[in-house]
C-alpha cells in the first residue's frame, strides 16, 4: 500500500510515501503549532520503539540549542499576556482542558501505550491521575489568595500575593510520559507562567496530543511548547538565562545533575531521583493481601514505575509462605502487548533497558541470591518474538551488598530480603540512599504508626503499597529521590511555581507626615 499523503496521521507525526509505513515523525510544538526546524536535515534524530514488536515506529526530532531557544523566545513573549490574564480566563481554559483530556482519555491512553508497552488500563490510569492536578488546577483562584491584615500600624494595611516566575520549564521521564507532565504544567501554567516541557525521547508522542489539546481548549499560542530532545535540550534549558525554574523528574544522577546545573545558574529547581520502595511484611500482617500487593505493586507496568515495590522486607518467620503465594499469583499473570485486552503487564521500553534488567538475575545469582521465580520463561501470549519482554522475577534472600539491592532495576523483578524483627527493616530503609516511597502491611494499628513516624522515606503506604499521594497533597521523596525542597503538585506545586510578595500600604489622611529615620515599627 502506497501512503499518498504524507501529512499527519497522529500527533506530530507523519507518514512518508513508499510501501507501508514508514516511521511516524514526532516534532517539537512551539507558539501553538508543529515546529519541524532542523533535526531531520541535521540527522539528529532518535528511534522511537513499539516494544511489543522490537520495530522502529518512529523517529523523534532532537532540539538543537537554537530550537530550544526559539521555544523559550516564544514563551517570554507570550508570558507577558498570560500573566496578565484574569484568574477567570485561566480558570475556563484549565476547565475546557480538562473537558478535552477527558474527551481524549483513551486515545492517549493508547498512544502512550504503543510507545511506552504499559498495558491500556494501566496507561488509563496515568492520565486519570494526570487529570486530577489539571482539576487541582482549576481551583487557582483559591490556592492564589494571599493574606490580608488590616492595621498592622495605625492605618496601615499589609497583604501577601503570589506571583508567577515567567518561563518555566518540565523535563520528564519515560515511565509516565502524560502523568508526570501532568504534575507540573497545570500548575505552572495556571499560576501565569508559560512552559517547555522536555518530555523523554523514548515515548515523546504524548506530549505533541497534549499540546493539541492545550490549543483547542484556547490557551494562547506559546505559554505551552513541547522541545523534543536528549541531553543537548535538556543543557540548553539548563543555561537559558530566560529560564526561571526547571521541574525535573528522572533517575538519581542526571537529578542530581540537574540540580546543580540549574541551581547554579542562578534557576529554582526541583529534581526528582530514582527509588528503590521497600514493602515491609509483619508476621502479624494478613499474608494474602501483602502478597497481592507485592505482585501488583512490583509488577504492575513491569516495574517501570518509580513508586514500585522493588524489595519485599519479609520479617521472620513469613518469608517462605509468602513467596509460596506471590509464586502462585505470578503463575496466573498475563504477559502481552500493551494492546491485548487479555495483558495485564507489557514488554519493557527499550531493548537494552529489558537486557540490563534481565542481567541482574545473572547477577543476583552469582552474588548469593536464589532465583525463585525466573521471568525469562514466563509465556508471553500473542506477543511478536522481536518485543522486549521479561516476565515477572523474584530473587530470594538478597542481601543489602548486592546490586539487585543496591541499584535502581527499574523492571519486573522483585528483592526479597529476610529481616530477622521490625527493628531491622526499618534500619534497612533508613541507611538506603533512596527515600522515595514506603509501605507497612501490619494488623497493627501501633506499628504502623510508628512506622510512619520512624521511616525516612517521603510517602508511605500502610497496607497500600503504591501510597501516591493525591493532587492536593504533594508528590516527592526523601534523600536522593529528591533534590531541592519542594515535592511535586498541591501546595507545594503552588509554591514552587510563585514568588510570593507583602505589601505594606498607607493611605493619606489628616495624621500622615513628618520624617522618621528609625526602622519602622508598629505603633
Ligand atoms: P532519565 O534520568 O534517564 O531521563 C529523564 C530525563 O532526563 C529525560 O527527559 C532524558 O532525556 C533526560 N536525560 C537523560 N540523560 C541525560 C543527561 N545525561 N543529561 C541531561 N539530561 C538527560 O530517566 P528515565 O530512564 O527516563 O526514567 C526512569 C527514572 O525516572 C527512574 O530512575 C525512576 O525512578 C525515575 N522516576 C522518578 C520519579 C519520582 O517521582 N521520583 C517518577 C518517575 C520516574
Amino acid at each position: 500500500m502506497t501512503n499518498a499523503d504524507p501529512r499527519h496521521s497522529g500527533p506530530g507525526a507523519h507518514t512518508g510515501p513508499g510501501e507501508g509505513p514508514m516511521p511516524r515523525r514526532i516534532t517539537h510544538w512551539i507558539d501553538g503549532k508543529p515546529w519541524p526546524g532542523t533535526a531531520q536535515e541535521a540527522s539528529r534524530q532518535g528511534e522511537v520503539y513499539d516494544p511489543s514488536t522490537g520495530r522502529v515506529a518512529g523517529l523523534v526530532d532532537l532540539a538543537s540549542a537554537a530550537e530550544v531557544d526559539a521555544a523559550v523566545g516564544t514563551a517570554k513573549a507570550a508570558f507577558a499576556g498570560w500573566r496578565e490574564a484574569s484568574l477567570a480566563r485561566r480558570t475556563t481554559v484549565m476547565f475546557a482542558f480538562r473537558e478535552l483530556v477527558k474527551r481524549e482519555a483513551a486515545g492517549l491512553a493508547a498512544l502512550i501505550s504503543s510507545e511506552h508497552g504499559k498495558v491500556a488500563t494501566d496507561a488509563a490510569g496515568e492520565v486519570a491521575r494526570g487529570l486530577e492536578v489539571v482539576e487541582f488546577a482549576c481551583g487557582i483562584p483559591h490556592l492564589l489568595k494571599g493574606g490580608f491584615s488590616e492595621n498592622v500600624s495605625t492605618r496601615v494595611d499589609s497583604y501577601s500575593i503570589r506571583q508567577p516566575l515567567g518561563v518555566v520549564a518540565g523535563i520528564t521521564p519515560f515511565n509516565f510520559p502524560a502523568m508526570v507532565p501532568m504534575w507540573m504544567f497545570p500548575i505552572a501554567i495556571a499560576c501565569g507562567n508559560t512552559f517547555v516541557l522536555k518530555p523523554s525521547e523514548k515515548d515523546p508522542s504524548a506530549s505533541v496530543r497534549i499540546a493539541e489539546l492545550w490549543a483547542e481548549a484556547g490557551l494562547p499560542a506559546g505559554v505551552f511548547n513541547v522541545v523534543q530532545g536528549d541531553k543537548v535540550a535538556v543543557d540548553a534549558l539548563l543555561r537559558h538565562p530566560g529560564v526561571a525554574a526547571v521541574s525535573f523528574v528522572g533517575s538519581t544522577p542526571i537529578a542530581r545533575y540537574v540540580y546543580e546545573t540549574g541551581t547554579s545558574a542562578g534557576k529554582r529547581v526541583q529534581a526528582l531521583g530514582g527509588a528503590k520502595n521497600h514493602m515491609v511484611v509483619l508476621p502479624d500482617a494478613d499474608l494474602d493481601l501483602a502478597a497481592d500487593a507485592a505482585v501488583s505493586a512490583g509488577f504492575g507496568s513491569a516495574g517501570e514505575r518509580c513508586m514500585a515495590i522493588s524489595v519485599v522486607a519479609a520479617v521472620d518467620p513469613v518469608g517462605d509462605e509468602l513467596i509460596e503465594k506471590i509464586r502462585d499469583r505470578v503463575a496466573k499473570l498475563q504477559v502481552g502487548p500493551g494492546a491485548d485486552e487479555r495483558s495485564e503487564m507489557g514488554p519493557l521500553v527499550t531493548g537494552p533497558h529489558r537486557d540490563k534488567v534481565a542481567g541482574y538475575l545473572d547477577t543476583g545469582v552469582k552474588e548469593g541470591a536464589t532465583l525463585a521465580i525466573d521471568g525469562r520463561v514466563h509465556p508471553v501470549i500473542g506477543g511478536d518474538p522481536d518485543g522486549f519482554w521479561l516476565g515477572p522475577s523474584v530473587l530470594d534472600h538478597v542481601a543489602p551488598t548486592m546490586s539487585c539491592y543496591t541499584d535502581e532495576i527499574f523492571g519486573p523483578v522483585l528483592c526479597v530480603v529476610r529481616v530477622p524483627s521490625y527493628e531491622s527493616a526499618v534500619g534497612l530503609i533508613n541507611a538506603n540512599p533512596y527515600g522515595n516511597g514506603t509501605a507497612i502491611f501490619t494488623n497493627d494499628g501501633g506499628a504502623a504508626r510508628m512506622f510512619a513516624s520512624q521511616i525516612e522515606v517521603g510517602m508511605i503506604g500502610i497496607n497500600v503499597p503504591i501510597p501516591v499521594p493525591m493532587a492536593y497533597y504533594s508528590f516527592g521523596g526523601w534523600k536522593t529521590s529528591l533534590f531541592g525542597d519542594t515535592h511535586m503538585h498541591g501546595a507545594e506545586g503552588v509554591h514552587f511555581y510563585t514568588r510570593g510578595k507583602v505589601i505594606t500600604s498607607r493611605w493619606l489622611d489628616p495624621s500622615h507626615g513628618g520624617v522618621h529615620l528609625g526602622f519602622p515599627v508598629n505603633a
